[in-house]
């Protein structure tokens, strides 16, 4: 069985989360994304909360469906948290899955900044981080719309003049 998120439940997943942080009378002043799928989730997120900065950090895991590096890794450029002492922070991400990911990334951030919270769209009970804010939870493998098919290629015939 899988779980299937279209772009259509996505845009109202992501308002729904956003509202239940507002609720919570949570005010971030940052969204920091987890490229590449929280990249969706932090732009709903920041619209929705009217939140205009967002920071990205690229943390690679999955290579494919249930299989992983032995570790997850930052990927450089790396954002220099030191500039976010101050700063309330609303990790996005699309699933929190084992949780390394997130954990990677909230203890770059933890004691160095003013509040970490996260927000995500799924959480699996394995999960090792259990997040402030979730839309739903699942076991399944999740199809994400961005990602469920294989990137465009090029087709033949299509070479612009420039
Ligand atoms: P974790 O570190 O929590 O195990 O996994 C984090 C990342 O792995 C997610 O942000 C996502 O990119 C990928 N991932 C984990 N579980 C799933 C899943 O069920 N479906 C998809 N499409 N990606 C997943």
């Amino acid at each position: 069985m899988r779980e299937n998120l279209t772009y259509d439940v996505f845009g109202r997943a992501v308002r729904e989360l956003a509202q239940t942080i507002a609720d919570d009378g949570y005010e971030p002043d940052i969204v920091l994304s987890i490229a590449r799928g929280g990249v969706f989730v932090a732009g709903g997120l920041a619209y929705a909360l009217d939140c205009k900065n967002i920071h990205l950090v690229n943390v690679e895991f999955y290579t494919g469906v249930g299989t992983t590096l032995e570790m997850p890794v930052m990927l450089a450029p790396v954002p220099n948290v030191i500039d976010f002492s101050d700063k309330k922070i609303l990790i996005a991400d699309d699933v929190a899955d084992t949780g390394r990911t997130l954990k990677l990334v909230h203890d770059f951030c933890l004691g160095t900044v003013a509040e970490v919270r996260s927000a995500v769209i799924y959480e699996k009970s394995q999960s090792l981080v259990k997040c402030e804010y979730v839309w739903k939870r699942t076991d399944e493998w999740i199809n994400f719309p961005w990602s469920v098919e294989p990137p465009v290629v090029r087709r033949e015939g299509q070479i612009r003049d420039s």
